[in-house]
């Protein structure tokens, strides 16, 4: 039965699968070898049988590998199953989030074009936006996430893309995707979505009418902390022409990467529901305490996103953050004082990571800046992970403890 797997007219039992299935069971194609676990296929280049099929490969004309920077069986597999994951028609696997990123910008933009941002989108992406885009005549403006009439404000004759992440690091505001994806549209615009925070488990942009979604793997599409890699999904058509800059300008996947996010993918649903449950767990627990001035997390109710979090997405994601009395000197006590949890920027791994925002991932950023993205002296981020959650309350107490002193 399970060897139908390889057969390619038999996908029609993966029709109609839930996402837990998708998640461990698209884009095999099994070799003869009968392997139950993907294969890595670590091959820079393919053999033709003949000229003919050269000259055919080549040319486009016969489908089949040419050379792994083009497509390769491993990456196919992962940008197969991811893309039945996000409901997209093509998934195009590059070698970072930061080269899916740039992929999206070289394939859709040019001189003279215009982004609308999100101001609170990751620090590199603001990095490319703000350094490299304007280096080729490409202008951008930068606009608070939740602020519709300010995106409506911000379209020029040459906005071509619209792009945010939802929700927003670290203070986990919500974008109304629908509404955006109806503005871009109007506005002659595509709608990028960053879905790294969320992943398919929780959140599909391209349903709710985005028209490309971009990807961070290295973050929980891992899920472990071990690999960077992206991805780019959307149409076939708009993929064409992602996966052309991508075959030809170099940022493609490397196939142990794809084989690696192939089996985070695998227990992709497990473990969000994993994060999304410490995390909600956590964020009340540090509600009731005395030094916490506010917490931020989509699954509070008196978030201000808490509603529209609901409705587009099928949980609150596993990072939060929360405010300290005290400012920067208290949130500096309370992280050097935790033991189990790592301090490091990085998320989406099992293991709980904690860092200072202000000074670290948006340390760049003017003070002024900083506030109007909400990031306090006294915020601390966490990207809840997979222990025990008494465990992680236990290393907060060290915290608390540290500021008690
Ligand atoms: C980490 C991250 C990126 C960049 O991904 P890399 O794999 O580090 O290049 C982009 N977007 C978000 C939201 C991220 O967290």
């Amino acid at each position: 039965m399970t060897s139908d797997e390889s057969d390619p007219t038999a996908e029609h039992w993966l029709s109609g699968a839930r996402a837990e299935t998708l998640a461990i069971r698209a884009g095999i194609d099994r070799t003869a070898h009968g392997e139950h676990s993907e294969a890595i296929f670590t091959t820079s280049s393919y053999v033709f049988d003949s000229c003919a099929e050269a000259a055919a490969r080549f040319s486009g004309e016969q489908g089949g590998n040419v050379y792994s920077r083009y497509t390769n069986p491993t990456v196919t597999a992962f940008e197969q199953r991811l893309a039945s994951l996000e409901g997209a028609e093509v998934a195009v696997g590059t070698a970072s989030g930061m080269s899916a990123i740039l992929a999206t910008c070289m394939a859709f933009l040019q001189t003279g074009d215009h982004v609308v941002c999100s101001r609170d989108v990751f620090g590199s992406t603001v990095g490319l936006f703000e350094k490299y885009l304007p280096r080729m005549g490409i202008g951008v403006s930068f606009v608070s996430l939740g602020d519709l009439e300010a995106w409506r404000a911000a379209v020029t004759p040459a906005t071509r893309l619209f792009y945010c992440e939802t929700p927003s690091n670290p203070i986990c505001e919500v974008a109304d995707v629908e509404a955006l994806s109806a503005l871009a549209r109007a506005s002659g615009a595509r709608l990028v979505v960053d879905n790294c925070f969320c992943t398919p488990a929780l959140q599909q942009p391209l349903a709710l009418g985005a028209d490309v979604v971009i990807h961070s793997a290295t973050k929980y599409l891992d899920g472990q902390g071990r690999m960077l890699g992206g991805a780019v999904l959307g149409s076939g058509e708009d993929m064409a022409e992602v996966r052309n800059m991508v075959r030809t300008c170099g940022p493609s996947m490397s196939p142990f990467n794809a084989w690696v996010f192939l089996k985070g993918l695998e227990t992709l649903s497990l473990r969000m529901s994993g994060h999304c449950r410490n995390a909600l767990d956590l964020a009340h627990w540090l509600q009731q305490q005395a030094a916490v001035v506010k917490v931020h997390y989509a699954g509070l109710p008196e978030h201000p996103g808490h509603h529209l979090a609901r409705r587009q997405q099928q949980g609150f994601g596993g990072v939060l953050s929360f405010e300290l009395q005290g400012g920067q000197e208290a949130a500096w006590r309370f992280i050097d004082a935790t033991a189990l949890m790592s301090l490091t920027a990085n998320l989406g791994d099992a293991k709980t990571t904690i860092v200072h925002p202000a000074t670290t991932t948006h340390g760049r950023l003017s003070a002024q800046q900083r506030e109007l993205s909400g990031i306090a002296p006294g915020l601390v981020r966490i990207a809840v992970g997979l222990e025990h959650l008494e465990d992680i309350k236990a290393d907060c107490e060290r915290g608390f403890s540290a500021l008690a002193v």
